[in-house]
């Protein structure tokens, strides 16, 4: 029997003038990450995606794991594409549904009839084939209320599709269909989870990790590679800039007073992070701040960060707990990653006691010490590109 994906695209729907360019863009996204898998044929009518494989061989259940990552998908299912013929219909549910419709207690069915001309409306598409089924499987009985199954039967084009129970999608928006921001990422839990939350919200990444070797590793680096694989599995490819951070971390450390250490460091981070960022054409910067979880994240230390900033700064963990982060990193397969020893570039310079309510006069005071402008220009021009893909 031949087999496709339904998908049903969530928030888009909602998007009225522009439906056209986020559906176009899914479709893009969609047909970037099934690549590997095999040739898909995307069609579109009424708020439904069709991707049909050309080659009867595709491993569907691949093809269904990497759907399941593509943000802006509310939903999706696997369907049966038989041909409009009622007696083939009824036959190919029986057998399709089979696995579903044995586990179930109650079924109702429901039906659409897009193609006018087939002989029955969707009622008696209905009629016949709760019937139907309720003959073959005489455990089952019919709820239309709360039913443990919908057998749904779909009169299309070129197929009638059938398909049972719906696998929730990822949600969001379309990768690129918000823009483009940078996201600072270290080799810790959160700002992984970061970049996973803006990506969802259709923010292509760009990403940008400080490395201070000989204090960091070559090992450290690789560890910022494989979270933004596991992160690329939904945002789609990432560029990444590994920028050389050990020189300007050394002039602060020997130039300013240690207690404000990091407060400067993270300033030197955004003034270079936004300069990649112009330079490729990013909005916004993104990372795994929240309010109060060490002292550079207290709302005074935030504010003397922010103060260098042109660009907004997004930092969608700002209210949550650390707890909270960790379930989403769970569940997008980071959180192992992230646990592995490393070596920041921020513990490396950790002050004993830092300063957690910094004033800006105090903060700029101190940083008269530095070329900061030159710093973070070298900085950016120094920083080595690496195109992260996890297919
Ligand atoms: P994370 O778990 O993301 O490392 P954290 O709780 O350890 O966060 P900090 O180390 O204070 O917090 O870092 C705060 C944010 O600053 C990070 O979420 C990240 O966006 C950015 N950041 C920290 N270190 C680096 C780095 N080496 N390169 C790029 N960005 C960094
Ligand atoms: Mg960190």
């Amino acid at each position: 029997m031949k087999e496709i994906i339904l998908i049903k695209n969530g928030e888009l729907a909602l998007k009225g003038l522009n439906r056209r360019t986020f559906e176009d863009m899914l479709i893009k996204n969609m047909r970037r990450r099934l690549e590997p898998v095999g040739k898909f044929r995307f069609t579109v009518a009424q708020s439904t995606i069709v991707a049909e494989p050309e080659d009867e061989q595709t491993d569907l259940d691949e093809a269904v794991e990497r759907i399941g990552k593509v943000f802006g998908i509310a939903g999706f299912s696997r369907a049966a594409a038989v041909e409009k013929d009622m007696d083939v219909i009824l036959r190919s549910a029986e057998e399709y549904l089979a696995p579903q419709l044995l586990t179930a207690r109650s079924f109702k069915v429901e039906a659409k009839r897009s193609d006018k001309k087939f002989p029955l409306n969707s009622p008696q598409i209905c009629a016949k084939a709760g019937e139907y089924l309720l003959e073959k499987f005489p455990h089952l009985t019919v709820d239309v209320h709360s039913p443990d199954l919908v057998v749904n039967i779909e009169v299309r084009d070129a197929y009638a599709y059938i398909h049972g129970k719906q696998i929730k999608g990822a949600g969001g928006m379309p990768t690129g269909s918000a823009g483009r921001a940078a996201l600072l990422i270290s080799g810790g839990i959160d700002s992984p989870v970061a970049g996973y939350m803006m990506a969802k919200r259709g923010l292509e990444l760009i990403a940008v990790h400080f490395a201070s070797p000989p204090y960091t590793s070559e090992r450290a680096e690789q560890k910022v590679h494989s979270l933004l694989k596991q992160v690329s599995k939904y945002s789609g490819r990432i560029g990444l800039w590994v920028v050389p951070f050990t020189e300007t971390q050394e002039l602060i450390k020997d130039n300013c007073p240690e207690e404000i250490f990091t407060v400067i460091m993270r300033r030197m981070m955004m003034r270079t992070a936004q300069i990649i960022a112009k330079r490729e054409n990013a909005g916004a910067l993104i990372t795994g701040e929240s309010v109060g979880q060490v002292a550079s994240q207290t709302m005074p230390a935030i504010a003397c960060t922010d103060a260098v900033c042109e660009m907004p700064v997004f930092r969608p963990l700002i209210g949550m707990d650390k707890d909270e982060v960790i379930a989403i990193s769970r569940k997008i397969d980071t959180f192992d990653i992230s646990i592995l020893p490393y070596e920041d570039c921020c513990t490396v310079f950790t002050p004993k006691h830092p300063r957690t309510r910094p004033t800006l006069e105090y903060v700029e005071e101190c940083e008269k010490a530095l070329e900061t402008d030159r710093l973070s220009r070298e900085c950016a021009e120094n920083a080595r590109f690496v195109a992260i893909n996890a297919y």
